[in-house]
């Protein structure tokens, strides 16, 4: 049996406008969409809560949405302050997790299962992300917290918008069987007319149906469908899909072939990799190496080590294996060297040997001092010999 898990799911209340709300204080508590040209086609992005209040919705065209609502205020997409700001409630969220999957720009899963050791319950770790991103951005977000995605995701959008809903194994029904069968993940319009048809409307029907009826119906979805009515959902949060390495490149002004120098180069690069990793509660199981000559021929050599780390020290004596072998075979002018560290792991997954190790601890008391150190006086402030 899977052991119980704790899974927060976020997500911005009105995103785009509740930003342009904030960007323009005149238009707070005013009905404001994000939304394309009416002229050119365009539709709404998004839509503030005073506005739904006229029937307003994202996907809608704007031209509609300005007949339900004339006296909005329309406001063209600015994608990149979006960014920014999403930018900044991810980096909330990694405070308290690695296991971080963004949905999009203003929602994401946070798999806090490891993490309540050291930040409390599930609860208190969802209200203290909610209250931050509150603080830092002026925005509120809805929260839920559950046992798994599917009912975390749920428990956001029960008391939207500034809500915070948490589903136990105790109290899932409860909540689940009065709602409609639309709100289970899947059942599209389509689905949902046919469930209605037979009967079936509410989530309690859907739990309560033979299964046999079910796939007469849904097919294959059927099972699933079941599960999910009874608020069981295994399905696992994955991690940024983008973040399969962490790296750093340098390209010199002009060739370099001093292993000396390239040598002290990639030493600084492992330092800022490894700290990286680091604030991000990653280890890393393989490192790369890119080297690339003045002809723009690029080279990679890579070395996995016996067990992921995101400790400086065997990151750094890997790297100068793979650097001195490249040295001794080819060697060359560089005009770019990189490193990177990918097979990434959420850091502690694998333990068990490595905490034990005495001189592992005494490493990592060492490189927390130094990211102590370079935190304040800057990433210059010290170096490691050889
Ligand atoms: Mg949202």
């Amino acid at each position: 049996m899977a052991s119980a898990r704790e899974i927060i799911h976020v997500d911005m209340d009105a995103f785009y406008a509740s930003v342009e709300q904030q960007d323009h204080p005149e238009l707070q508590g005013k009905a404001v969409i994000v939304a394309g040209d009416a002229k050119a086609r365009g539709v709404v992005s998004a839509a503030s809560y005073e506005a739904r209040k006229f029937g307003v919705h994202s996907a809608m065209p704007t031209a509609q949405a300005m007949r339900l609502c004339p006296h909005a205020v329309a406001l063209p997409v600015r994608m990149e302050r979006y960014a920014e700001i999403s930018q900044q409630i991810h980096a909330i969220f990694e405070r308290y997790t690695p296991l971080v999957e963004p949905i999009s720009q203003d929602e994401a899963f946070l798999d806090v299962t490891a993490s309540t050791n050291l930040f409390g319950s599930a609860e208190q770790i969802g209200r203290t992300i909610k209250r931050e991103i509150k603080t830092q951005t002026h925005l509120t977000a809805s929260v839920g917290v559950a046992p798994n995605k599917f009912l975390a995701k749920l428990a956001s959008d029960l008391e939207k918008p500034d809500g915070f809903v948490i589903i136990t194994e105790q109290n899932k029904h409860q909540i689940l069987d009065p709602l409609s069968v639309g709100r289970i993940w899947g059942v599209g319009k389509v689905t949902e007319q046919t469930l209605r048809s037979r009967g079936i409307r509410t989530i309690a029907d859907l739990r309560h149906s033979q299964l046999a009826v079910l796939k007469s119906i849904a097919g294959n979805s059927a099972e699933h469908l079941l599960r999910l009515a009874h608020g069981q959902d295994d399905s696992a949060v994955e991690p940024d899909r983008q973040r399969k390495s962490v790296s750093s490149e340098q390209t010199f002004a002009t060739d370099i072939d001093d292993p000396q120098v390239l040598s002290s180069v990639l030493l600084e690069q492992v330092e800022e990799v490894a700290q990286r990793l680091r604030r991000n509660r990653l280890e890393a199981r393989t490192i790369t190496l890119k080297l690339r000559y003045g002809d723009f021929r690029t080279v990679t050599r890579s070395e996995t080590l016996s067990e992921a780390t995101n400790l400086t020290q065997p990151l750094w004596n890997a790297a100068q294996r793979v650097f001195d072998q490249w040295h001794k075979r080819s060697g060359g002018a560089l005009r770019l060297l990189g490193f990177g560290a990918s097979g990434l792991e959420a850091e502690g997954a694998g333990q068990g040997t490595l905490f034990a190790d005495p001189s592992a601890e005494k490493l990592k008391r060492l490189d927390a001092t130094a990211d102590q150190i370079r935190a304040r006086y800057g990433k210059r402030a010290l170096h490691r010999g050889g």
